[in-house]
């Protein structure tokens, strides 16, 4: 492990932000969560709540398709923080329905059926985590791809009605994981192994030299439709406070 005194003067500097505006974050809200897909950046996120006692709360989609190595990493979150991480499952009625219909795989066929499908096994459980907060937190990157690149660290999910905060907006790669070789935070092992973004095992596939970070997420699909419809809903404060003035 690195000592801090090895950390870059611009990585303190964004280490000092983060620190300062997850502290703001819990200060203005009650009830406040980060998702987390057990990746790099949400990772990072955890370690710099639990390290420091934030109270923000973090919790975990367990969509049924993610990996062995993904699901091991709630064991190491528990091992190193001594924390449990919350985790919300899909309603059973509604995937018996899509796989009797469609078929397991059927996320392969068509956009409509793999929207449908993070549908059921993303975005209702997302919706019933973030029932009782009055914000979220994601370690989303503006840097990871062309559909996060309007990204704003502090944004309002129209949708729900709620706060959403990016703190890790303008973190690099090599930020991310400077910060977590420094801090010596747990890593799921897929990244070793060609993948830099992860989510349920049978549509996310290691990248190869040259790609965006995303690129193996939904790899059959365009580069434009690739998000889960977690992350579609949001206004850049700035807009909000234009409209609410209108
Ligand atoms: S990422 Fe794939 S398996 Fe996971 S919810 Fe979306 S379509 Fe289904």
């Amino acid at each position: 492990m690195n000592t801090a005194a090895e950390i870059k003067p611009e990585l303190a500097a964004k280490i000092e932000r983060l620190n300062a505006l997850l502290d703001s974050i819990a200060a203005r809200h009650d009830k406040v969560k980060l998702a987390s897909s057990l990746a790099a950046e949400d990772m990072l996120l955890t370690h710099a709540i639990l390290s420091r006692q934030v109270k923000i709360g973090i919790f975990s989609l367990n969509t049924g398709r993610l990996h062995a190595e993904t699901l091991g990493m709630l064991d190491r979150v528990r091992e190193r923080y001594g924390y449990e991480i919350e985790q919300f499952h899909p309603q059973a009625a509604a995937v018996d329905e899509y796989v009797g219909s469609h078929g397991a795989n059927a996320f392969y066929e068509s956009v409509d059926l793999r929207k449908r499908c993070c549908e059921i096994r993303k975005v209702e459980p997302l919706n019933r985590a973030l029932s009782d907060v009055s914000a979220w937190v994601t370690g989303q990157r503006r840097e990871q791809s062309v559909t996060r690149a309007e990204l704003h660290e502090e944004e309002q999910d129209a949708a729900r009605n709620i706060a959403k905060f990016n703190p890790l907006t303008d973190w690099t790669e090599a930020d991310v994981w400077a910060y977590l070789t420094a801090f010596d935070v747990p890593v799921n092992p897929l990244h070793a192994r060609g993948y830099p973004s992860i989510g349920c095992e049978p549509c996310t596939r290691a990248i190869r030299p040259g790609e965006d970070s995303r690129a193996g997420r939904w790899w059959w699909e365009s580069r434009d439709t690739k998000e889960c419809g977690l992350h579609i809903t949001t206004i850049p404060l700035a807009v909000v406070g234009e409209n609410a003035s209108a």
